[in-house]
């Protein structure tokens, strides 16, 4: 079958052109032709193979396009790249592979498109289209990709041990793929990346980190991680999951399975947001159960804290992966710190305790409520109707709450500088007492969040401290 269809676009005429012109041959490889066989749409991301240099192809394709595009060149990799519109035309020449064991840069040689395809990760990444004019659009596919594709299957081209060995990367690749797009890694592989688990440690953390999030990203992440637990790679990337797995048994008194409950967790929150951040929250809200947990005589399993431990624990993570300590890992640890937070509103919703809420949460707490619903894991059909419903009135509570007291990006209607002046004082204890009466105040409810009526409190307040109000 031909697939000229996949390269309408007027690009693929001119790469063939430019091809032609340089009389070498080119062909249109990896996620396009697998992304368009598979009808998930056409990606922007186009990698092309030139049967010679690929640097002097990008070079003769810019010549040809209106405006002339940059070429930015990668002389390392052998790898040119150019803009047009809104796609990313990546160019490399067929090579040749082979590896050392410590690293996961091959020794590279020109090679023809077969030894290209050879190097590829999987069958279905092995994939390409002839832009060649003899046979412009036929699909060369030497390890029945095509079959895979329609199977679901990721395999290596291969020898698994071999390419997963070869460069380890594509154990985490062969996992997110698996998870993109709903596939079964073949059982072989499956085995070798379980007997190569350990030379993950040669792969730096950023690229790790990249495949963890498209994992996260995925429909249904829980694939991803219980793929990279039963390889026993978890244990290298993310241990505080894997130390979350099992059900302890004492007198009776069982805890859940917070690896699968989290894992639960993920999935569900999968389904209500796209915010990575909020779903990197979901996979670590309960990383604190495994050091606190206890069995108490009395009152069972407790996990003491484990809000507050498992925050701490973030930073430690991100830390340790490279990933930026910046605002979104303020934003997972405050997450996590609160995850427990609306629970007790689930059975009884009073005011000033959703107007605590949202003061604590501030502009999260929408985040923080879509959370708590996704952490609702319970099997009991009437508990699981129950909670949701609560959840629902303290969402309905925090609208009506934020309309009357605005306490979500709380500003104290009697200034610092206002509690000074009436008073005549320097700064001084004084006046973080005034401040602390007046928003507790505010978020019991006992006065509305008003200029008045924190003014009179402040007077009330000052005499109760013995101050005296200056003329
Ligand atoms: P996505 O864009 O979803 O990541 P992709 O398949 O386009 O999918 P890229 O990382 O852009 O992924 O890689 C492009 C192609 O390069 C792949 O389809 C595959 O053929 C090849 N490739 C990428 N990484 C590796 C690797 N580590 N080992 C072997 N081949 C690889």
């Amino acid at each position: 079958m031909n697939h000229k269809q996949a390269l309408k676009h007027d690009i693929f005429k001119t790469i063939s052109q430019s091809a032609k012109e340089l009389n070498i041959d080119s062909y249109v490889i990896g996620g396009y032709v697998r992304d368009y066989l598979l009808q998930r749409g056409t990606a922007k991301d186009i990698d092309v193979v030139a049967v010679g240099s690929g640097i002097e192809l990008a070079h003769q394709v810019s010549k040809n396009l209106p405006h002339q595009p940059k070429v930015q060149v990668f002389k390392t990799y052998g790898t040119a790249m150019l803009r047009y519109e809104d796609i990313e035309l990546e160019f490399v020449g067929a090579r040749k592979e082979s590896y050392n064991e410590d690293s996961r840069n091959p020794i590279v040689e020109n090679g023809t498109l077969q030894d290209d395809q050879n190097r590829r990760d999987f069958t279905i990444n092995a994939l390409a289209l002839s832009l060649n004019k003899a046979n412009f659009g036929e699909l060369l596919d030497p390890f029945n990709g095509l079959e895979d594709l329609d199977k679901g299957i990721i395999r290596t081209p291969l020898d698994p041990n071999v390419t997963y060995s070869d460069d380890p990367l594509r154990m985490m690749r062969a996992i997110r793929f698996a998870t993109q797009l709903n596939f079964e890694i073949e059982e072989k592989s499956l085995k070798a990346i379980t007997a190569n688990k350990d030379r993950i440690k040669i792969i730096t953390k950023e690229r790790i980190v990249t495949e963890l999030h498209k994992i996260l990203e995925s429909d249904v992440p829980s694939t991803g991680f219980i793929l990279l637990e039963k390889t026993g790679l978890l244990d290298y990337i993310l241990p505080e999951l894997t130390a979350l797995k099992g059900i302890d048994e004492i007198e009776g008194q069982r805890h859940k399975d917070n690896f699968y409950h989290t894992l639960e967790v993920v999935d569900n929150i999968a389904q209500t947001t796209d915010n990575l951040w909020l779903r990197w929250a979901a996979l670590l809200h309960d990383i604190g159960k495994a050091p606190t947990k206890k069995f108490h005589k009395k009152i069972g399993w407790t996990f003491h804290a484990h809000e507050f431990v498992g925050s701490k624990m973030v930073y430690k993570l991100f830390k340790r992966l490279k990933m930026p300590l910046n605002d979104k890992m303020k934003f997972v640890q405050k997450m996590v710190l609160m995850s427990s937070r609306p629970i007790v509103l689930a059975s009884e919703v009073t005011d000033s305790a959703v107007r605590r809420l949202v003061f604590d949460a501030g502009e999260h707490v929408d985040d923080l409520m879509t959370l708590c619903e996704a952490d609702i894991t319970t099997k009991n059909p009437k508990k699981f109707k129950k909670y949701h419903s609560n959840f629902k009135l303290v969402r309905d509570k925090i609208v009506e709450v934020e309309e009357r007291d605005r306490v979500r990006n709380f500003q104290p209607p009697v200034s610092g500088e206002e509690i000074m002046k009436v008073f005549n004082l320097k700064p001084s204890k004084e006046i973080g007492i005034i401040k602390e009466a007046i928003k507790e105040a505010i978020l019991e409810g006992e006065i509305p969040n008003e200029h008045e009526a924190a003014y009179n409190l402040m007077i009330e307040k000052g005499k109760k401290l013995g101050l005296t109000i200056q003329d």
